[in-house]
């Protein structure tokens, strides 16, 4: 089989130590295959996303020996698609506009017979506040959440499970509620969430493998079920340990002395970079 994969950066920040062991494991088992390997910028957050670090990243990952097919797609163009699936949600009910702020959530989430708040992989478990059957026309620009319930009740989904590396990982259909709750699929000043547009976007591409660090296998869930509520079908996830410094501690997003640009200005070469991470 030809494998279909991607290597999706936020161009935040400068393409670092970790980032590079996804490319280099995503690229090195898709070109393994004769199959695609597409480069994607995640900047549906224009408020972060930078275009001098998007070329500084392609330069980088060419630098290293990554190629990639076809064009480079942008989030930032890709707004329509994702309204579409939003509108796809609404019509069948299971979106609905939430106006708290984050304060909010945190007051209502630590209320006190709430106990202490759940901490799931969209953040703080959303207690549910604004949560209703919304009619009408899908607002825009509001955020909108996922009532969570109600989709596993309408698809019948009794639970979310996917394996990789002979091991299985299922969340049942409480799980998801008390675990993951109402992610927000779409925010005031974004179209989409990160959850919402990743899962387009490999759709759309046609993505078959997904290779990417173990802090997302929880997201995992919700992505697997925004594929079977918007019927799409599910890539085979394999998720990698990260990168971790000398001591063990996991490498900060904002490390900026890993940044693979500054290993270059020290006169470092590809290999270095490969021997570091351990390829
Ligand atoms: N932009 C995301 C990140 O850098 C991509 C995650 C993914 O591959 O799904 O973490
Ligand atoms: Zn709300």
């Amino acid at each position: 089989m030809k494998f279909k994969m991607r290597f999706a950066p936020s161009p935040t920040g400068p393409l670092h130590l970790g980032h590079a062991y996804s490319a280099l494991l995503a690229h090195s088992a898709a070109r393994a295959s004769a199959g695609q390997f597409y480069l994607r910028m995640d900047d549906i957050d224009q408020s972060r996303a930078r275009a001098e670090w998007a070329l500084q990243i392609q330069d980088d990952l060419r630098w290293l020996g990554v190629t990639w097919d076809g064009p480079i797609w942008s989030q930032h163009a890709r707004s329509a698609h994702y309204i579409l699936a939003l509108e796809r949600l609404w019509a069948k009910g299971l979106l609905y506009s939430c106006t708290c702020t984050r304060a909010d959530i945190k007051a209502a989430a630590n209320a006190p017979q709430e106990g202490a708040p759940l901490i799931g992989p969209d953040g703080v478990i959303y207690p549910g506040s604004c949560r209703c059957d919304p009619e009408g026309v899908m607002p825009k620009h509001a955020a909108l959440r996922l009532n969570m319930k109600k989709s596993l009740q309408l698809f019948d989904i009794k639970h979310i499970s996917f394996s990789e590396s002979n091991q299985n990982y299922t969340k049942t259909a409480l799980e998801m509620i008390a675990q993951i709750g109402d992610v927000v699929l779409s925010r005031k000043d974004m179209a989409a969430s990160y959850h919402l547009s990743i899962v387009c976007d490999d759709a759309d591409q046609g993505i078959t493998h997904v290779i990417r660090g173990e802090d997302l296998r929880e997201a995992t869930f919700i992505h697997i079920l925004l594929q079977r509520l918007l019927g799409y079908p599910t890539p085979k996830y394999r998720h990698h340990p990260l990168i971790r410094d000398e001591n063990g501690k996991r490498l900060a997003k904002r490390d900026d002395a890993r940044a693979i640009a500054a290993y270059r200005i020290e006169g470092r070469t590809p290999l270095d970079i490969r021997q570091m991470i351990g390829l």
